[in-house]
């Protein structure tokens, strides 16, 4: 669950995942004064006032994404372990593996500062949904980690080989969109 600072009621965890990039230096979807991240988590959840996650994609209120930078440094968190040893046994398209009893906050950075707008999804077709609270500081990985990410394929498994890289869509243009902090 979710709640506070933008946010009316609490919204439900329903999915996360990631971007990245091809290398260190590029992988975020969103860019602050200029900066990139290596990769960028995105917790989704939803409004449960509506009936189901398919329709609170259609509300204004009705998805909130809590954004998370991931930043190559020399101090990887060690909550990242669990996920990236089951990406092993999820390396191609369609596989599946059990995941359960994860608690993502455990990812959180330690400052709970954050930007917040409303936007959209950043994949098709990008429903104008979302209250988006993204942390200011980035969490640590290391660059295995990254490599591990890196390391998926988009292919199924009898298929060429096509690395799973630059999932991440550009900045958009603002269009009026009042960026606010919760700090100074
Ligand atoms: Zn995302």
């Amino acid at each position: 669950m979710v709640r506070g600072g933008p946010l009316q009621g609490t919204y439900r965890l329903r999915q996360f995942h990631f971007h990245w990039g091809s290398s260190d230096d590029h992988g975020s979807e969103h860019v602050v004064d200029g900066v990139k991240y290596a990769a960028e988590l995105h917790l989704v959840h939803w409004n449960p006032k509506y009936s189901n996650f398919a329709e609170a994609l259609k509300q204004p209120d009705g998805v909130a994404v809590v954004g998370i930078f991931l930043k190559v440094g020399k101090t990887p968190k060690p909550e990242m372990k669990r996920i990236l040893e089951v990406i092993d046994n999820i390396k191609t398209k369609g596989k599946e593996a059990p995941f359960q009893n994860f608690d993502p906050s455990i990812l959180f950075p330690k400052s709970r500062d954050y930007w917040t707008y409303h936007g959209s999804f950043t994949t098709p077709p990008c429903e104008e949904c979302i209250t988006w609270i993204l942390l200011r500081e980035p969490i640590e990985v290391s660059p295995d980690q990254m490599a591990k990410l890196r390391s998926l394929s988009i292919n199924a498994e009898t298929e060429p080989a096509r690395p799973m890289v630059d999932n991440w869509r550009p900045p958009q243009p603002l269009k009026g969109r009042v960026v606010k902090a919760s700090f100074q």
